[in-house]
């Protein structure tokens, strides 16, 4: 294969797993390698997995950058990320030094969200659409904005936590401790919740929709209130920032009624300039998307992208 230099390298780290993938200039992926990230035995563990998957991908080619997609928001100047409750190792001040100090390269770091976004709209969209968000709906909720082809990033790195609006200020408990959040409604372990406290039964969102598709009145009834949910908190979006598209990624984002249930469903929630048939779109890129976007930081810290 034709391979153009300079090669960068994109890292996401996961809460299990840590993958990494080459990239040369041109955007073509060479290489892609996931191990376990094994977060239970340390900060050391994880930084000689991390070290190790640069290490397989690159196989011994000079690589200029490093991207990395992590589970929060970096904050550069206290050298922490904030919001991974569910990796707390990794909110500890000076992880992502020690890291940093192990590479021979730059390193540029994301919420992974953000490069999800990324990944998706230069995959898919970026001749058509210039203002758009990903969602990621999986174990969470939460979402990347290119705005008029530009990643918004906010003051300080930590916009388009989409999961974490409020669809009703008297509603659920979430994960982050706030009630009522989108999350504890649309991610899948919200929905397994919402099914076994009506039918005492515990399954999995796929389950449930499985029983939907067979018309089950209990999946039917569930399944309609997601749907006018979801419609609800992105015709939100839509309404505050004028946005041309949706992109819908992760584990939830695989089921097809959202796709034609949801977009009718917003479009009785817009305000103001008139508009068509909302375009929702299921992400392209699945699980490769972070690691994808991430690399992506690289190229642009060497002036081969604009974002
Ligand atoms: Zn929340």
């Amino acid at each position: 294969m034709f391979m153009t230099e300079p090669f960068v390298v994109g890292v996401d780290l996961g809460g299990t797993k840590v993958e990494a993938c080459l990239l040369d200039a041109d955007r073509r992926i060479l290489e892609r390698v996931r191990l376990p990230s094994e977060a239970e035995k340390g900060a050391d563990r994880v930084i000689e997995n991390i070290r190790r998957v640069i290490d397989a991908v690159s196989a011994g080619r000079d690589y200029a950058a490093v991207g990395m997609g992590t589970p929060a928001t970096y904050m550069e100047d206290e050298d922490r990320l904030f919001g991974a409750p569910h990796t707390p190792l990794y909110e500890k001040p000076g992880f992502i030094r020690r890291f940093r100090d192990s590479l021979p390269v730059p390193l540029l770091i994301e919420n992974d969200a953000n490069c999800l976004a990324l990944a998706e709209f230069f995959a898919g969209c970026s001749g058509t659409y210039r203002s758009v968000m990903a969602v990621i709906l999986g174990t969470g909720m939460g979402s990347g904005l290119i705005l008029e082809n530009k990643l918004y990033r906010g003051a300080a790195g930590g916009a388009g936590e989409i999961g974490h609006t409020s669809v009703n200020v008297d509603g659920r408990l979430c994960g982050c401790g706030r009630k009522g959040c989108a999350e504890a409604y649309l991610s899948g372990p919200s929905h397994t919740r919402l099914f076994f406290e009506r039918t005492g039964k515990r399954l999995a969102l796929q389950e449930i929709y499985s029983l939907y598709e067979q018309g089950d009145r209990q999946a039917v009834e569930l399944l309609n209130e997601s749907c006018r949910v979801m419609a609800a908190v992105f015709a939100d979006a839509v309404n505050i920032l004028d946005l041309e598209a949706i992109i819908l990624g992760g584990g939830v984002s695989n089921l097809s009624l959202w796709y034609s249930r949801v977009p009718p469903l917003m479009k009785d929630s817009f305000f103001g300039i008139p508009r068509p048939e909302f375009p929702l779109i299921s992400a392209k890129l699945g699980d490769s998307a972070g690691v994808v976007g991430a690399a992506y930081l690289a190229l642009r810290h060497l002036g081969l992208m604009d974002f």
